[in-house]
């Protein structure tokens, strides 16, 4: 097999992990939907069975997954949730503390509350990325640490060099959920983050038309470990999931290139329009956290939010083009308003905590020619 790992991305969007049927040659990855092989008793070669991730299509996605995100191991499950939860669960035990960053995704938020919480697991928040800030909230038991970044909804950088070493210092397993930015415009583990997860039902499966879930690590020990969970709770994905997200990601860096170039175009517009009074974007160098997105970021992504004078509501529903509607990561753009969507199930007192105004918007960016979009955004905005 050709070995990609000083291939670019594109190629290896369409290249890496492609499993061809030597008894039919085509060019793609076929869908084997079995989950009964026949049994040889005299070969050492144990038959395969889906749930244990084993067949050719889920390794195909994997080790397309695996080569985008620089890691040896990678597996695909049936959500991002699925991702999450089952990495946190094959880290820690009862009795451990975790770090996570403030902003993290209402999902994982509740998994927190619901599951760590039964599990006997504590928690504490990060405010700050800095040694003092999290060094205060260090305890002997401290056995992971948890971020996301850019963050939902309001883009924030966390430093991935920083929280490797820390986490390296202190002798902790860090994790990140890297979905908004891709593999394409930001690979954590090269900065020495221990875990990458995915929500795979964003811009890896890309037509907002699948559930899936990715996750990517160099560390054998945590690979391990990951799996036992996986193969034991049993959250995979079918063949034919396999293969829809497996030419999804053919796709990926194509799509990232648009969204990226659409994106940049949307801020400015947005940061230049009189009724918008605020856009949060890493690419717009008055974003706070522009400089370090740009050390550690390949490009700045399709996720932004902005605050408008008056009510969000009023410009959302506006929008012809632009959907307003939930989730992300899709070729087509789509709008929503955190505090009545993603962030609806927190208080309003945590909300203004966490800066998420009323009048905030979020914005996923799609592959729509730029002068329609525009157009759309302007007239909405009048
Ligand atoms: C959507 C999302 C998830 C959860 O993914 P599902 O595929 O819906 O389970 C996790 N993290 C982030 C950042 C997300 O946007």
């Amino acid at each position: 097999m050709t070995n990609f790992e000083n291939q670019g991305f594109n190629t290896k969007c369409v290249h890496a992990g492609t499993f061809i049927d030597e008894s039919i040659k085509g060019v793609n990855t076929p869908i084997f939907t079995s989950s009964s092989f026949l049994m040889d008793y005299d070969s050492e070669i144990k038959p395969l069975y889906p749930r244990a991730l084993n067949t050719p299509n889920h390794k195909a996605v994997a080790q397309k997954i695996a080569a985008l995100e620089k890691a040896k191991y990678a597996y695909v499950v049936s959500s991002g949730m699925a991702a999450i939860s089952n990495v946190l669960l094959a880290c820690l035990k009862p009795g451990d503390h975790v770090l996570f960053q403030r902003q993290i995704y209402g999902g994982t938020h509740c998994f927190i509350n619901h599951i760590l919480n039964d599990l006997q697991v504590e928690v504490d928040w990060i405010y700050e990325f800095n040694n003092q800030a999290i060094g205060k909230l260090l305890k002997p038991n401290t056995k992971l640490i948890y971020i996301e970044t850019p963050s939902n909804p309001l883009l924030k950088i966390v430093d991935l060099s920083f929280v490797a070493s820390f986490a390296k210092t202190n002798n902790l397993i860090s994790v990140i959920d890297n979905t908004f930015a891709t593999p394409i415009n930001q690979t954590p583990l090269c900065f020495g983050i221990d875990v990458v997860v995915h929500s795979g039902s964003k811009y890896f499966g890309g037509h907002s038309d699948m559930i899936c879930g990715a996750i990517a690590t160099n560390c054998e020990k945590l690979s391990h470990a990951i799996f036992r969970y996986i193969n034991s709770l049993g959250p995979v994905l079918d063949a034919n999931s396999c293969y829809l997200l497996e030419r999804s990601l053919k796709t990926l860096a194509l799509r990232m290139e648009r969204i990226n170039s659409n994106a940049a175009k949307i801020a400015d517009f947005l940061e230049s329009n009189s009724k918008v009074t605020k856009v949060n974007y890493p690419g717009l160098k008055s974003f706070e956290g522009h400089a370090l997105a740009a050390r550690q970021m390949k490009n700045f992504g399709g996720m932004m939010s902005f605050e408008v004078k008056g009510k969000a509501e009023d410009v959302v529903t506006k929008l012809k083009l632009v959907a307003s509607a939930l989730s992300l990561g899709g070729v087509e753009s789509i709008c929503s308003i955190p505090r009545a969507t993603s962030h609806s199930t927190i208080s309003a007192e945590e909300r203004k905590e966490s800066g998420i105004s009323d009048s905030l918007i979020r914005f996923s960016t799609g592959i729509e020619d730029i002068e329609d979009l525009i157009a759309d955004l302007e007239q909405a905005l009048t």
